[in-house]
C-alpha cells in the first residue's frame, strides 16, 4: 500500500513516515500543497494523509481540487483545531475520514490502514468466484458466456457475498448491507431472495456457488 503524507512540519511528517513505513507502507512526502496535488496526479496512491494547515494550498483546496479532478483516492484529513466546523468542512469536501491532532501514531496506522481497505472495495469493479463474473459498473453478471437478469436488490445481495467469497454470510449481516436495515424484520425475505438468486447463477452448472450454511447464513464459494 502506497501512502502519501503531507505535512509541512518536518518533524510530523517524518514521525509519521516512520511510523507507516514500519507497519509496510511504502511513504512518499510532501510539506506544500501544490506539491502534494502534483504527486497525487502521477501517483495511483492508495491514501493520502493530509494536513489542513499548509503554506501556499491548503488541505481543503488540495481535496476539493483532486475531488474536481475526479481522483477519488481515500484521504485522511489532519487537524491542530478539532474545530466542528473545520471537521464538516473536509468531509464534504471529500475527506474520507478525519483526526485532530494532537493524535497517537497508532490510531492514525490503523485509520490509514482502514483507508486502505475502503480503497480497495471501491477499485475492484470486476468480482470473480470460480467461474461467475459480476462487472459492478455494467451491472452485469455472467458465467460462461450466459448473463443473468438481476433485479437491483438481487445484484446487490450478489455483490456482497461476492466481495467476502468463502466467508459465511449471516442473515443479519445480509440484512443490513443489502437493505440498510438495522433491524430483523422477522420474514424469511433474506432466504426467498437467496433462493431466487440461486436459480439464477447455479442451476443448470454442475459446479454450485452459493450454499446454505443451517442455522448460520449463506457464502459464495467453489
Ligand atoms: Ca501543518
Amino acid at each position: 500500500m502506497r501512502v502519501l503524507v503531507v505535512e509541512d512540519e518536518k518533524k510530523t511528517a517524518s514521525f509519521v513516515r516512520k511510523a507507516l513505513e514500519g507497519e509496510g507502507f511504502a511513504v512518499d512526502v510532501c510539506h506544500r500543497g501544490d506539491d502534494a496535488l502534483v504527486a497525487a496526479m502521477a501517483t495511483p496512491f492508495d491514501g493520502i494523509v493530509l494536513d489542513i494547515m499548509l503554506p501556499g494550498r491548503d488541505g481543503v483546496s488540495v481535496l476539493r481540487q483532486l475531488r474536481a479532478q475526479n481522483n477519488s483516492v481515500p484521504v485522511l484529513l489532519l487537524s491542530a483545531r478539532g474545530e466542528v466546523s473545520e471537521r464538516v468542512e473536509g468531509l464534504n469536501a471529500g475527506a474520507d475520514d478525519y483526526l485532530p491532532k494532537p493524535f497517537v501514531i497508532a490510531e492514525l496506522v490503523a485509520r490509514v490502514r482502514a483507508l486502505g481497505r475502503r480503497g480497495a472495495e471501491t477499485k475492484s469493479t470486476t468480482l470473480r468466484v470460480a467461474d461467475l463474473t459480476l462487472d459492478t459498473i455494467l451491472h452485469r453478471a455472467e458465467r460462461r458466456g450466459r448473463f443473468f437478469d438481476l433485479t437491483a436488490r438481487e445484484f446487490r445481495l450478489l455483490e456482497f457475498l461476492m466481495r467476502s467469497p468463502g466467508r459465511i454470510c449471516g442473515r443479519m449481516s445480509i440484512i443490513e448491507k443489502v437493505w440498510d436495515y438495522d433491524f430483523d424484520p422477522g420474514t424469511n425475505l433474506v432466504d426467498v431472495y437467496v433462493r431466487r438468486l440461486r436459480e439464477k447463477i447455479d442451476e443448470g452448472f454442475d459446479l454450485k456457488l452459493l450454499h446454505t450454511v443451517r442455522g448460520v447464513g449463506y457464502v459464495l464459494k467453489e
